[in-house]
């Protein structure tokens, strides 16, 4: 019995590091997801950013008030490609603030 003990140390070792490996697996995409999050929510503000400086251009070369909101036809010419949410949302100007917006939750140009 007193000779089984050596080899027992090297699997109890092995033993806690499959639980933690486990226990590692269960809760990593809880700390992985905000993050993905934030990278669309980032994304999208960019997006928001892009819009927000064409559509400044296209007032500024037509000679319009700073509120007034261009169809994103009309934003084609100042931008490589029209952009699109990450996360599904759609562009639209608010038409008080001439400001872009996106309708997915939390993506607000600040
Ligand atoms: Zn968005």
């Amino acid at each position: 019995m007193a000779r089984k003990t050596p080899f027992r140390r090297p699997l109890i070792i092995i033993v806690v590091c499959l639980l933690i490996g486990a226990v590692f697996l269960v809760f990593a995409p809880h700390f992985v997801r905000p993050r993905t999050d934030n990278l669309a929510t980032n994304s999208c503000i960019n997006n928001l950013r892009q819009l927000d400086g064409a559509a400044e251009q296209w007032r500024l070369e037509n000679g319009f008030a700073t509120n007034r909101c261009p169809a994103f036809e009309q934003l084609r010419v100042y931008l490589r490609r029209l952009p699109e949410c990450p996360q599904g949302g759609s562009y639209s100007f608010d038409t008080n603030s001439g400001l872009p917006r996106c309708s997915f939750p939390g993506h607000v140009l600040r």
